[in-house]
């Protein structure tokens, strides 16, 4: 899904036009022509978790569209006003009521046809009482044999889970995975 551009001014709220702004920029962006304000256009972060206990990896199924009755690892948009690591636990608790202390950074996929990053922290789980929120149908465990691939809401949910296994098996998780999706 790829954002729709701005129609009006944020500023004064005047129809933008769409131009290559005077100022040595390369790309059209939306310019008010009655403030001149530029209305620049830029990726958001979705940001989440791999919560795990043991060998077993925590999804929540989606009670929210895109991908509704889709399985998902908790994760959001970032919020102004949070670092990348309190976003992916703040949807943690929102999606899934898990109690988790958060670990390393694990993966950067680069989303590029719809202008997203999204970044994904481990997490180790305390427990497993969970109390999903109303954007969760369920949160439970999978082990990797349990998991529902062709169920799976996102492509870079499936890709974090497929290089989590993959460096579980290996032993150890040392570098942050970089994924471009084009
Ligand atoms: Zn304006």
């Amino acid at each position: 899904m790829i954002r729709t551009p701005a129609k009006h001014c944020r500023n004064c709220g005047t129809a933008l036009v769409y131009r290559v702004p005077d100022d040595g920029d390369t790309r059209e962006r939306g310019v008010c022509p009655a403030c001149d304000t530029i209305h620049y256009e830029n990726p958001n972060n979705v940001v989440g978790t791999i919560p795990v206990m043991g060998d077993r990896v925590l999804l929540c199924k989606r009670n929210i569209e895109p991908r509704w009755g889709k399985w998902t690892l908790p994760a959001g948009f970032m919020e102004l006003g949070e670092s990348v690591s309190e976003g992916a636990a703040r949807e943690t608790v929102e999606e899934a009521g898990a109690n988790f202390e958060i670990g390393e950074l694990f993966a950067v996929m680069s989303v590029v046809r719809v202008g997203q990053v999204h970044l994904f922290y481990r997490a180790q789980l305390i427990n497993e009482d969970f109390a999903p929120g109303h954007e969760t149908i369920e949160a439970r465990m999978f082990t990797e044999e349990e998991i529902p691939w062709d169920e799976i809401a996102f492509r870079t949910v499936r890709e974090a889970l497929r290089l989590f296994f993959e460096d579980r098996r290996k032993g150890h998780f040392g570098r942050i995975h970089t994924v471009d999706i084009v």
